[in-house]
């Protein structure tokens, strides 16, 4: 997810909230979550009640680790496979490229209305850096090739102020967990948001930052994005609260942390954890499964969770084969992690959070509230169009193309120039994408078969939480939510 130009630019209107009401929204938020957890219900007593039920994990990023965790609690015998030689898929934290700096190459804001983050931080102790908007500093927008002036800025912030509060109020009546059981759901879902933004009646720039804004953060163009995907999301986040609170933090020391720690509170209770074991076939027989990895491993189960994303489905043979309308959709991310000198933009009066509608998109300081004033990351945030564009660019060519991007809204760039790390999720065989938005007609296809799971194979990943699609948060609630839906299908939780 990308920094919101409108959210940015509401924030930074708004009074201040102070570190009490936070650290009060903070333990309000992780009481509520943890009880949504069926390790917060003290179910690790009843590890045996199970009689030796067997579960296997295919996954190990957040949704996987936190299911594998949630059901060896609930008192499982699970076995988690995971490909690669770590664990936390898209949320990878890089300590070595910028030296004395923690930067994200994947999943990095955090939202103080994303209750599971917050409940596993307060579980593991970790702590949260705030993103905190210079008052003074320009943000500095290109919008069809032109830079933005600040009174520019400022009437394109009412106009989308006016525009994205028709949404919310479309998005009220949404059932955020459930969408496809609100009303009117298969027309809302049939209907792409481009469709919804050709019938505003707002300026022409104003159109261009709303697709900016919404293509970058979801990764596709809006005639590829469901409406009902977006109210759900914005239903999901909180209506009004989506826009500003969505993106305010960041993990402090790197969010690889919850990965580790959720990894080391699984096999300290006794789950089997298989790292660079890669899933080839699932075959269901009546009541029992089996896993078979490409070395030809065989690991026999009652039920298995596929936590891996869509887009890798079809390196995996199944029996029964999945139903062929069921391919949610990923959008289509890059990061461009720019090692430079320092924080030079603010000596130019500039805030690194930067937007363009060109092949960048989003700009921002990865190193923001890390101390001191030694060397910094500006990343650039590709989404959709963009993104394919910047993964197009000759290698040899990739970093004077993007510089050459940069001096659009950062003039300066070139001398503070170090070292770059080009984050291609898409090309990565193991994600094959940024992350999910479902395409028109989706969430009514797509969503009541990923809740329903296929037989004795049960989804989970953010593709299967449409309150908080395409986030950390909505791989941790998915996880939480098939290990509840497990349990209480086997009679260990109450529904
Ligand atoms: C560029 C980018 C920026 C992002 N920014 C943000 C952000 O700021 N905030 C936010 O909240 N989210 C962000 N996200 C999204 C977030 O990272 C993801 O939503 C989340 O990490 C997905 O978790 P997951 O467990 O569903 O899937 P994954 O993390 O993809 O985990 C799936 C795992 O399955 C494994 N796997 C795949 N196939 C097999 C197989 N056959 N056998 C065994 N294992 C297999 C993979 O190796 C992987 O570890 C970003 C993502 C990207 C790409």
């Amino acid at each position: 997810m990308s920094r919101s130009l409108y959210g940015w630019m509401k924030r930074r209107r708004m009074p201040r909230i102070d570190a009490l009401t936070r650290r009060q929204l903070l333990e309000r938020s992780a009481a509520g979550a943890a009880a949504l957890l069926l390790s917060g219900c003290g179910f690790l007593g009843r590890a045996d009640s199970r009689g030796g039920r067997r579960i296997v994990v295919v996954g190990g990023g957040f949704a996987g680790l936190v299911a594998a965790h949630e059901l060896r609690a609930a008192g499982y015998a699970v076995t988690l496979v995971e490909a690669r030689s770590r664990t936390g898929g898209r949320v990878l934290t890089f300590g070595d490229f910028v030296p004395g700096r923690v930067i994200e190459g994947g999943g990095e804001l955090i939202g103080s209305n994303h209750p599971h983050w917050i409940a596993w931080a307060e579980r593991f102790g970790l702590e949260f850096l705030d993103i905190v908007e210079p008052e003074e500093a320009e943000f500095p927008i290109v919008l069809r090739g032109e830079r933005l002036a600040a009174d520019a800025v400022d009437a394109l912030y009412e106009e989308m102020d006016a525009a994205l509060s028709q949404l919310n109020a479309l998005a009220e009546p949404i059932d955020a967990d459930a969408p496809w059981r609100s009303a009117d759901a298969r027309a809302l879902d049939l209907r792409s948001t481009a469709d919804w933004v050709a019938e505003l009646a707002v300026s022409e720039l104003c159109k261009a930052g709303i697709r900016a804004q919404l293509e970058a953060d979801n990764g596709a163009p809006l005639e590829r994005q469901s409406l009902l995907a977006n109210l759900a999301q914005v239903k999901g986040g909180g209506l009004d609260r989506y826009w500003t609170d969505s993106e305010v933090w960041r993990c402090k020391g790197g969010n690889q942390q919850l990965a580790t720690a959720l990894q080391q509170a699984f096999t300290a209770a006794g789950g089997t954890l298989r790292l660079g074991a890669r899933v080839q076939r699932i075959d269901q027989t009546g009541a029992a499964v089996r896993v078979t990895l490409t070395d030809g491993t065989a690991l026999d189960c009652e039920d298995v969770v596929l936590a891996t994303p869509p887009t890798t489905w079809d390196a995996i043979e199944f029996a029964p084969a999945l139903p062929p309308e069921l391919a949610p959709q990923l959008g289509v991310n890059t990061k461009y992690l720019m090692h430079v000198k320092g924080r030079f933009w603010e000596a130019a009066g500039l805030a690194a959070d930067g937007l363009t509608d060109g092949p960048i998109g989003w700009t921002w300081d990865a190193t923001h509230g890390q101390a001191g004033d030694g060397p910094a990351c500006l990343t650039a945030f590709s989404g959709a169009r963009g993104a394919e564009t910047v993964r197009g660019w000759p290698v040899a060519e990739r970093d004077a193309r993007f510089r050459a991007e940069y001096a659009r809204l950062f003039p300066d760039v070139d001398a503070q120039f170090v070292a770059a790390r080009f984050m291609d999720w898409p090309s990565d065989p193991l994600t094959r994408g940024g992350y999910s938005i479902p395409a028109p007609g989706q969430i009514t296809t797509c969503g009541p078969q990923l809740r329903s799971g296929h037989g004795r194979l049960h989804f989970a990943g953010e593709h299967c939480s449409h309150a908080f699609v395409g986030y950390m948060e909505g791989a941790l609630e998915s996880g939480a939510a098939v290990a509840k839906r497990i349990a209480v299908k086997d009679g260990v939780a109450q529904g």
